[in-house]
């Protein structure tokens, strides 16, 4: 179920950062974590939207949803392209039996 009320207090998506943690458990001393990749977390299933693929062979990215379908303003998400249609499904189902978002 996807919350708009959580998002809209958000400024924007967060940013993750994926880390290269040492495999070998017991040489903590050495272990130095390595950045791997940025990616965000998509705010309908928590899928990673890795950000250092090149933006056709991405995941997914930042939507607008604008004010006419949340009805509280225009509200940014992180989104896979395969959970758009679900949110766009989900908030125009709201609007079709006028469900408003309780803040
Ligand atoms: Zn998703």
């Amino acid at each position: 179920m996807f919350n708009i009320n959580e998002l809209k207090w958000r400024d924007k998506p967060v940013k993750y950062i994926k880390l290269n943690e040492s495999r070998n458990k017991s040489t903590i001393v050495n272990s130095k974590k390595e950045k791997m990749y940025e990616y965000y977390k998509c705010d309908y299933c928590g899928d990673e939207i890795r950000l250092d693929l090149k933006q056709h062979e991405r995941s997914g990215g930042i939507v607008n949803l604008p004010h006419s379908l949340t009805q509280c303003g225009q509200v940014t998400v992180a989104l896979c392209n395969k959970c758009v249609r679900e949110v766009q499904k989900e908030l125009e189902e709201r609007l079709d039996k006028n469900i408003k978002w309780v803040i």
